[in-house]
């Protein structure tokens, strides 16, 4: 095994963005479309969500991630979840 701090830098680095588009292809917070609703709470109940401003470490959290995912914070209009959620960027697909 190569000891080069460089060299295991970046096999982490290689390993780290692999991990993110398996996340991404599996669809990992990904928005829950229900038959009523395009963006639904992952309670039983699949409230629409509303768009909520982001925090300072939710925009830290996208840089984390290289904006693969593009994570908007919602909230549930009738319980009290909040997260992040991304959606299929359909324009990506040629
Ligand atoms: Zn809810």
């Amino acid at each position: 095994m190569p000891t080069d701090p460089f060299f295991k830098f970046f096999l982490f680095l290689i390993i780290y963005i692999l991990i993110l588009l398996v996340f991404k292809f599996k669809g990992t917070g990904e928005k829950k479309v229900t038959k009523d609703c395009l963006n639904a709470c992952p309670c039983e109940k699949n409230c629409p969500l509303n768009r909520i401003e982001r925090k300072m470490s939710d925009k830290f959290f996208n840089h984390l991630t290289f904006r693969i995912f593009n994570f908007k914070r919602y909230k549930c209009s009738s319980c009290e979840w909040q997260g992040l959620r991304w959606e299929k960027d359909f324009k990506a697909k040629s």
